[in-house]
C-alpha cells in the first residue's frame, strides 16, 4: 500500500475545495486539483493564497464538459479519493444560463463518474449535492428521505448529477457518495452569495464607504453552517467501509433578516438603517425555507459542527473589514 493517499478535487479554487484542500493536506495527502482556463487566471488561486497553501497543491488544466481532458487527469493524478466540487454553483444565475448550467452541474458530473468508472475504478467518489434539490420542501425538516421538488435550474442539473451518483454505486459498484448539504458559508464564500454580500456591506458601511446595502427576499430563511466544518463531513463520508448519502446540516434555520440583525449587530450598527429591498434581487422561483437534519450524519459519521451562527457571522464580518482596511 502506498504511504501517501492521493486525492483529485474539482472545483478547488472555491470555498469548499480551499477548505478540503487545507483539511487533505493536514491529513498528509497528496492534493491535485482541477482547474479551468479562465481569463481572470492571475485571481483563479486567490482563496488557496488567502490559507497559504497554493504552493502545495498539483494543479492539472481540464474541464468538467470534456470527458478525455477528465481521463487524462484520472491517468496523471491516479487519485484514492475524488471530490466533486465544481460546478456553476449560483442559484440566480441558473435562470441566466440554464443549459451551461445543466452542462457543466449535470452533465459534468456525468463525465466524472465516467471518467472514475473508466479510468480510476478503485477510488472513492463524493458527489457535492445541494440542499437546493429539496427546495419547495415536502418536510418541515429534510433528511436523507425527504423527497426532493427543485426550484431552479441549478437545482434540476443537481439533481440529475446526485441520482447519477446513486446510480453508479448501484450499477458498478462504485464507492460514491453523495453528500447533501446545507448552505455553508466562511470568509471565503463568494461575493455573489448573500452571507458574504451582506458582511462585506456591513464592512463597507463600518468603514464609511457606503451607506446602504440592497438585498433581495429578507424573509427567506437558510439552515447556515460553516463551510470548515462541512467539508470534514466530505471526507468523513469517503472513509467509511460502504459509500451513502448523508445530509449535512445544523438543524436551525435563519431568515436572511436574522442574519443582517447580526452582522450589523456585530459592529454596533441596526440593519434597519442600511438594508432596503430591490426587486432586481428577487428570484424567479423561490426556496423559502430550509431546515436539515443531520441525524444520520451524526450517528453514521460521528460527524457534528463546531461553528455557530453567531461564531461564523462574526468570522466574516471581521475578515471583510480586514480585506477592506488593507486596500
Ligand atoms: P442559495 O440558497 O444557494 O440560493 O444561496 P444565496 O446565498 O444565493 O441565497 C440565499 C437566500 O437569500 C435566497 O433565498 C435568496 O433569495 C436570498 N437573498 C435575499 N437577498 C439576496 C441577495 O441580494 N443576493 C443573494 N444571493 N441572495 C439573496
Amino acid at each position: 500500500m502506498s504511504a501517501t493517499k492521493r486525492a483529485l478535487v474539482t472545483g478547488l479554487t472555491g470555498q469548499d475545495g480551499a477548505y478540503l484542500a487545507q483539511l487533505l493536506l493536514s491529513k498528509g495527502y497528496e492534493v491535485h486539483g482541477l482547474v479551468r482556463r479562465s481569463a481572470s487566471a492571475d485571481v483563479i488561486d486567490a482563496r488557496l493564497r488567502w490559507l497559504g497553501i497554493a504552493t502545495e497543491i498539483h494543479f492539472h488544466d481540464g474541464n468538467l464538459t470534456d470527458l478525455s481532458s477528465l481521463l487524462r487527469v484520472m491517468g496523471d493524478a491516479r487519485p484514492d479519493e475524488v471530490y466533486n466540487l465544481a460546478a456553476q454553483s449560483f442559484v440566480k444565475s441558473s435562470w441566466q444560463q440554464p443549459i451551461l448550467t445543466g452542462n457543466v452541474t449535470a452533465l459534468g458530473a456525468g463525465n466524472m463518474l465516467e471518467a472514475v468508472r473508466l479510468a480510476a475504478p478503485k477510488a472513492r467518489y463524493y458527489q457535492a449535492s445541494s440542499s437546493e434539490m429539496y427546495g419547495l420542501i415536502q418536510e418541515p425538516m429534510q433528511s436523507e428521505k425527504t423527497p426532493f421538488y427543485p426550484r431552479s435550474p441549478y437545482a434540476v442539473a443537481k439533481l440529475y448529477a446526485h441520482w447519477m451518483t446513486v446510480n453508479y454505486r448501484e450499477s458498478f459498484g462504485l464507492h460514491a457518495s453523495s453528500g447533501i448539504l446545507c448552505n455553508h458559508e466562511s470568509p471565503l464564500r463568494g461575493i455573489e452569495f448573500v452571507t458574504r454580500k451582506i458582511t462585506d456591506g456591513v464592512a463597507r458601511i463600518k468603514l464609511g464607504l457606503q451607506e446602504k446595502l440592497a438585498l433581495g427576499n429578507l424573509d427567506a430563511s437558510r439552515d447556515w453552517g460553516h463551510a470548515r466544518d462541512y467539508v470534514r463531513a466530505m471526507w468523513l463520508m469517503l472513509q467509511q467501509d460502504k459509500a451513502d448519502d448523508y445530509v449535512i446540516a445544523t438543524g436551525r434555520t435563519s431568515s436572511i433578516r436574522d442574519f443582517c440583525k447580526l452582522a450589523f449587530g456585530h459592529v454596533g450598527l441596526n440593519y434597519e438603517n442600511h438594508v432596503y429591498v430591490d426587486p432586481r434581487f428577487l428570484r424567479p422561483a423561490e426556496v423559502e425555507v430550509l431546515l436539515g437534519d443531520p441525524t444520520k450524519a451524526r450517528e453514521r459519521l460521528g460527524w457534528t459542527f463546531e461553528c455557530s451562527l453567531e461564531q461564523m457571522v462574526a468570522e466574516m464580518v471581521d475578515a471583510d473589514l480586514a480585506r477592506l482596511s488593507m486596500k
